[in-house]
């Protein structure tokens, strides 16, 4: 399993209820860089802070394409909504 956490969503706590809710310590406040941190060797895959974040700043896939199709399609979505956004504000 991989968790892709979401940094400019993520309020990168020391009490985060999500890193608090891992049994395996698999995802972790690093205070070194003072954001949260995920080790997937010690991943059960169980979802557990997946549901305990309110932010949805945590996303788990069963492997690296999985991955690599949600980052593809969230930078779409990106670009979209800010291609958007600047026709809205005038700005193109
Ligand atoms: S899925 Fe479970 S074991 Fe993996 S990081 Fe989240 S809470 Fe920890």
């Amino acid at each position: 399993m991989t968790l892709h956490i979401d940094h400019d969503v993520c309020l990168n706590e020391p009490s985060c209820p999500a890193a608090l809710s891992c049994s395996t310590q698999a995802l972790f406040f690093d205070p070194s860089t003072q954001k949260l941190f995920f080790n997937a060797d010690r991943c059960s895959g169980c979802g557990q802070c997946v549901s305990k974040c309110a932010y949805k700043a945590l996303s788990l896939f069963e492997n690296s394409t999985e991955l690599s199709a949600y980052l593809e399609n969230i930078s779409k979505v990106r670009t979209s909504f800010s291609s958007k956004l600047e026709t809205l504000l005038g700005l193109k």
